[in-house]
């Protein structure tokens, strides 16, 4: 696809796009056929009865929909060694791990060259649109990216996150020049086994390159954020690495620090400019054009469960905007931004009809609160203003796959609908009648956050949990917070009311009244409690490129529970509805 491009024109892009898009469910026809065609030998559709029928009405009278549950002992086949077809036909040579923030363990799921086919398409795509408002110059990327433990599964497939399968790709960097975004630090660092390490480095390669440097981006936005807080630490390390040429001792993998050395040179210049940038900032607004003159916008995905990162991020980069990324999985890609303009809160994403087959289950509330499944309609059947469940046959096996990300139609671009991302399904806090979600969650937190900032204090990261062991007690809502400072106690006590009265679900407000919901917990962790938490996803094979804390911790996830409970610091009870 990228192979043999040197460039990529975006109008020509555009025009493709234009014309695809225009003509959605003939193409949405074309790719199921094509997917069922390629995959037909397989054992998992050849037990579905479809006798070569390739037709939408066929595919979904024959074939289930399912979860990662129903297709998880194909998938360990696979991954044990098996290579007969089990889901698709060419056997399947790498596996994926999902970054497993709901299930608190990641999934395994198959990747082959057809997946990565599709990363590039989207990847072109958004650029494509991306570079007719925000054209770049030459140069490169600042990209906080990292690799996870690369591993073999027991049958001895390469296996480690789908970010991890697609930069170790052959076609990866040959795409990033194509698309101008090259990355500014080396290989030794994206695929460095210790992140403190590459994260320390591409601050540092960053900083050498600092004319250079484009953009700066990472696959989600807490990788940005994450990086800037740790620059605030060690800037003056990085300046004196700088000043003498000499790499600090912190970084100690021979293959990092032999990459770097080779582009250290001494640059006392550079590093007493750098130096009288940082100091000459208020509480690092603006850091990021402060330090990258010719940077043009930040780029990564800014939407659900990383909009709480939004205001740091803003913080950082001042007047350059924010460009919200695109829309994925590791099971499979599903829509791109093509309207880069709007701010990260309003983005949308672009069904591409030709990377999959979609289909959308309506969502509609009982007078319960909870979600009614609906037959499941066709990607140019979904009515603007509803919410669905996103239904995924990928080019990499999965058929019918329930994704369990909401969804809201908010429009279409021609005839394919433009997404925005609601909520992971699963993920709610609910106990009795009330139901909130991630983004009721957020929105409260970010109501009560307003009296820390007062104080000139901020919430670094947020978890929650539902509370009803015992049988005496009614249940209530546990939020966790780590704060970057010490408020004074009153003010705590008077953020954990604030959080209470910020849930506005009318199951939640009218259970409380009755008490038939307990007063909401605050609880305060210690500082680095959150980092222990990425440390233990990494330690379980996953990547912080594909980091998202989890924000609402069921009694599954136990260790996570355990990180959380284990380093509380301080306790609140709301008194809003005593
Ligand atoms: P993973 O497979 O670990 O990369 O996680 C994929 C999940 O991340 C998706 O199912 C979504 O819940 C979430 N996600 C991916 N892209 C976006 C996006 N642009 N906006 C919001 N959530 C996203």
């Amino acid at each position: 696809m990228l192979e043999s491009m040197e460039m990529v024109d975006p109008s020509k892009v555009i025009e493709e796009f234009e014309a695809m898009t225009k003509d959605a469910e003939r193409i949405q026809r074309e790719t199921l056929k094509k997917i069922l065609e390629d995959n037909g030998s397989a054992e998992y559709l050849r037990d579905q009865g479809l006798d070569g029928r390739t037709d939408p009405d066929s595919f979904t009278a024959c074939v289930p929909l399912v979860t990662h549950k129903e297709l998880e002992s194909y998938i360990h086949r696979i991954a044990d060694g098996d290579s007969a077809p089990v889901l698709t036909g060419r056997p399947i040579t790498t596996i994926s791990l999902s970054s497993g923030t709901s299930q608190g363990k990641p999934k395994l799921l198959p990747f082959n060259d057809e997946l990565m086919d599709t990363t590039l398409q989207i990847y072109k795509t958004s650029f494509a649109f991306r570079s007719r408002e925000f054209p770049l110059g030459k140069g490169m990327a600042l990209q906080f990216i990292y690799s996870s433990k690369q591993g073999k599964t027991k049958g001895g497939l390469v296996s480690g996150t789908a970010t991890t399968n697609v930069f170790r790709n052959a076609l990866y960097k040959q795409a990033m020049r194509a698309l101008q975004s090259q990355c500014c630090s080396p290989d030794e660092v994206i695929f460095g086994t210790d992140f403190q390490q590459s994260l320390y480095c591409h601050l540092l390669c960053g900083l050498i390159f600092r004319e250079e440097i484009q953009f700066v981006c990472s696959t989600f936005a807490h990788s940005i954020v994450l990086a800037f807080r740790t620059f605030e630490e060690v800037w003056q390390e990085l300046c004196s690495d700088i000043r003498e040429g000499v790499l600090s001792s912190r970084v100690t993998t021979p293959s990092v620090r032999a990459a770097m050395l080779k582009l250290l040179k001494p640059d006392p210049e550079s590093a007493d400019l750098i130096y009288e940038k940082c100091v000459g900032l208020s509480n690092w607004y603006g850091l990021i054009p402060q330090l990258f003159p010719n940077v043009k916008y930040v780029y990564g995905i800014m939407t659900g469960s990383m909009e709480p990162y939004l205001k740091k991020m803003r913080h950082y980069a001042g007047d350059i905007p924010l460009l919200s990324a695109d829309y994925g999985s590791s099971e499979g890609w599903i829509g791109a931004n093509v309207n880069p303009k709007l701010p990260p809160e309003l983005a949308t994403f672009a069904v591409l009809p030709n990377i999959g087959y979609f289909e959308f289950i309506p969502l509609t509330e009982n007078p319960n609160h909870i979600y009614m499944d609906a037959k499941p309609l066709s990607l140019t059947q979904v009515k603007e203003g509803e919410e669905y469940e996103v239904v995924l046959t990928s080019v990499a096996g999965l058929y019918r796959y329930r994704l369990g990300d909401v969804v809201k139609v908010v429009g279409f671009h021609n005839s394919t609908p433009k997404l925005k991302f609601v909520c992971r399904r699963n993920l709610l806090l609910s106990i009795n009648i009330d139901k909130n979600t991630e983004k009721d969650l957020q929105v409260a937190v970010e109501e009560a956050a307003k009296l820390l900032a007062e104080e000139k204090l901020e919430v670094v990261d947020f978890s929650s949990l539902v509370e009803k062991d015992s049988s005496s007690e009614p249940g209530h809502y546990v939020i966790f917070w780590e704060i970057n400072g010490e408020p004074s106690e009153e003010v705590l006590a008077e953020c954990c009311s604030q959080l209470d009265k910020s849930f506005v679900d009318l199951g939640y407000v009218s259970s409380r009244k009755v008490k038939a919901i307990g007063p909401l917990e605050l609880r305060i962790v210690r500082r680095g409690t959150f980092q222990k938490i990425l440390d233990h996803y990494l330690e379980l094979g996953g990547a912080v490129s594909q980091f998202k804390t989890p924000r609402c911790v069921g009694p599954m996830n136990k260790v996570v529970l355990e990180i959380l409970c284990s380093n509380v610091a301080q306790t609140y009870f709301s008194t809003a509805y005593d």
